[in-house]
């Protein structure tokens, strides 16, 4: 990053307090919500999710927000992982999820709309969801470890990865270049890798639970590809700042 200003949204060592709050500020202006109250999280990369019904004071632990209390803005920040806001329009019912591979592996888009059903009553059939800029498959390089978790947890997982997945996810690939002896030091293929496109997997997940395919709208966006327009902790090697995807009920 250069020393034009960025609109970021989140506490950064290199970034002042003035600074993020005066572009909370200009945010919540733009989109009209500088009447609500911007409920953001300590984001862990869990899939700890909080019903929030009145301001809070201080910020709760957490990877997703549901309310349905007007006047509140729910709030999630990314840099590469994916930001997902839910709607319930039947029940007036909103929510925020911030799913890296973590949150993505642990399911909690999904866990979240049945966080919804027994708090809301939310059918999924009436859920539109939004999925935001995100690292794309054409930039998310994952190792063995990932491939295997996400093999060992859905079926589908396939679908949603770019490179040689099943020889990965089989964990039994413990020689892959038997010639790799003969090359020169310094010279040793690197271990391979796949790449995964967290938007399909949540997409997935959201479709699997019930919410229909006409209803969910994904940005194509890819956060490390595009650093003009966004921020990427994977591209910008952790120097980064943060967006910020909210949702709400006007008051
Ligand atoms: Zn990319």
């Amino acid at each position: 990053m250069g020393d034009e200003r960025v609109l970021n949204l989140g506490w950064t060592e290199w970034d002042t307090r003035e600074a993020v709050e005066a572009n909370r500020a200009a945010f919540l202006h733009a989109l009209g919500g500088g009447r609500m109250w911007l409920v953001t999280l300590k984001q862990c990369h869990g899939d700890v999710m909080h019903v929030v019904n009145s301001p809070t004071a201080h910020e709760l632990r957490g990877d997703a927000l549901a309310t349905r209390t007007p006047g509140l803005l729910l709030a999630v920040q990314t840099a590469d992982c994916v930001p997902i806001l839910l709607a319930d329009t039947r029940h007036r019912a909103v929510a925020a999820v911030h799913a890296g591979w973590r949150g993505t592996l642990a399911r909690i888009a999904e866990k979240m709309l049945g966080r919804m059903r027994m708090e809301f009553d939310t059918r999924a059939e009436d859920v539109f969801a939004s999925l935001g800029p995100a690292i794309g498959a054409c930039c998310y390089e994952v190792g063995p470890e990932v491939a295997q978790a996400f093999a060992a947890q859905f079926a589908e997982a396939r679908n949603w990865f770019e490179g040689p997945f099943d020889r990965l996810a089989s964990g039994d690939d413990p020689a892959p270049f038997p010639w790799l002896s003969m090359t020169p030091p310094g010279h040793a293929a690197p271990a391979p890798r796949v790449r995964l496109d967290l938007r399909a997997a949540n997409r997935s997940q959201l479709e699997v639970a019930g919410v229909p395919a006409t209803q969910i709208t994904a940005s194509a966006l890819c956060t490390a590809c595009r650093t003009d327009l966004l921020f990427s902790h994977r591209r910008e090697r952790g120097r980064t700042g943060r967006m910020m995807a909210v949702i709400g009920i006007r008051a």
